[in-house]
């Protein structure tokens, strides 16, 4: 059984390390889709959508910064700052791929906490910057509720 969400957020990011324009704060209207493939799976139910959705809401209407971002800082220090905007830090820089490798590890364990052991999922996030520029990344992974999932990267 194969299911997929395809889910939008707003939010806006900046990269302080890049040479462009992408160094100054702007935001996009940022499309999520994500796949979950599980071929042996006989429950009827692979993933609830709702929490697919709810997962891509956690970014909704955020400013998304490197942890290290001296702006980031400043939220965090000044609670005058803290009524303007929710921040959603990253240990690297808040590109497509660090977003798309953080909803994956979400994905992955929620389905490894909804459905049956042994199995194997694969699960893939694609997260669309801009209407022709987006980061894909995917991870096969084997069901085990017990010992929390042994996952692989793909
Ligand atoms: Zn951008």
């Amino acid at each position: 059984m194969k299911v997929s969400k395809t889910a939008w957020f707003e939010a806006a990011h900046r990269l302080k390390d890049h040479r462009g324009q992408c160094h100054y704060l702007h935001g996009h209207t940022w499309q999520v889709d994500i796949e979950v493939d599980c071929p042996e799976s006989k429950d009827d139910m692979l993933i609830d959508f709702g929490v697919l959705s709810n997962i891509v809401k956690e970014y909704d209407h955020k400013l998304l910064l490197a942890v290290d971002d001296p702006l980031s800082q400043a939220f965090r220090d000044a609670d005058g700052l803290k009524g303007i905007a929710q921040v959603v830090e990253f240990n690297g820089p808040p590109t497509a791929e660090n977003i798309a490798r953080d909803i994956l590890s979400k994905v992955v364990q929620t389905v490894h906490r909804g459905v049956e052991d042994n199995l194997v999922v694969l699960t893939k996030v694609k997260v669309h910057e801009t209407r022709n520029s987006c980061a894909e990344c995917a991870e096969k992974s084997i069901i085990n509720t017990n010992l929390g999932g042994e996952n692989g990267t793909d």
